[in-house]
């Protein structure tokens, strides 16, 4: 597959990079990833990752737009309070390139549901507001063999990390918070709040984290990390590394 020339000349700031050239922006095209939650994390992931010219994207919220969305959940406008998240974020990734397949589900993921939903995707962005689903989504990553990029915030901390519990030796996302959140249903930014460019910050690094992985033996570039969490805290501000240890009793991937 080679890049049709308005291709080329639309991503020539990514191909003139050597870490990441023509056949990194090649697989980028091919890419389908999968967005779940399209609200502060995922608003700034989407818009980078169809700037980045990933070829096709599902987009996953089962929210309608507030007034309150909008100090950090920039791909929204006041004219479109009211309306599904996940159908307004597709709208304007085809406005922004209609050379993007983009497929909104409106709904929410569950243990029940989450295999299905997210079946095909090379990669799974995850920028939800709960432990239940993010731990659904996790599970179901493993299951379909394919990476995770996680990302989560709340006030001034943010993380963000690749995982691949697929792979032997590298950890899940249960791994790192154990089972006890599975029932937990928390919006942390509606009672302790978040300032707005730190949803930015976290939601442009899990684009990069998911760019990483998703050019993984095509450029050199593709270090995806699997396993390493980055913390960053707002308030320092400073950027903190920890590895993430493989669960030899997960149940979400100690089988895999
Ligand atoms: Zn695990």
């Amino acid at each position: 597959m080679a890049l049709a020339p308005d291709r080329l000349e639309r991503f020539a700031r990514h191909v003139v990079l050597p870490e990441l050239g023509g056949a990194g922006q090649v697989a980028l095209a091919k890419a389908h990833v999968a967005v779940v939650g399209c609200g502060g994390i995922g608003s700034p992931a989407i818009q980078y990752l169809a700037a980045a010219g990933i070829g096709r994207m599902t987009l996953i919220d089962d929210d309608r737009v507030e007034a309150s969305n909008l100090q950090r959940q920039t791909i929204f406008a006041p004219d479109q309070i009211g309306k599904p998240k996940a159908k307004v974020a597709a709208d304007w990734v085809r406005r922004f390139d209609s050379a993007i397949e983009v497929r909104p589900v409106v709904g929410r993921i569950s243990a029940e549901n989450a295999r299905r939903i997210l079946e095909g995707a090379f990669l799974v962005l995850d920028g939800c507001d709960n432990f239940a689903t993010r731990l659904a989504v996790s599970d179901a990553c493993v299951k379909l063999g394919v990476p995770l990029t996680s990302a989560a915030l709340g006030r001034f901390q943010g993380q963000v990390a690749n995982f691949a519990g697929h792979l032997p030796g590298e950890a899940c996302y249960r791994c790192f918070v154990g089972d006890a959140h599975d029932g937990e249903d928390c919006d942390t930014c509606a009672a302790d709040g978040v300032l707005g460019a730190m949803t930015g910050t976290v939601g442009c690094m899990a684009a990069m984290h998911a760019v990483r992985a998703l050019v993984e033996g095509r450029a050199t570039f593709g270090d995806p990390q699997w396993g390493t969490l980055l913390l960053f805290d707002g308030l320092a501000p400073s950027l903190r590394p920890i590895r993430i240890v493989k669960d030899a009793s997960c149940k979400g991937c100690s089988g895999a």
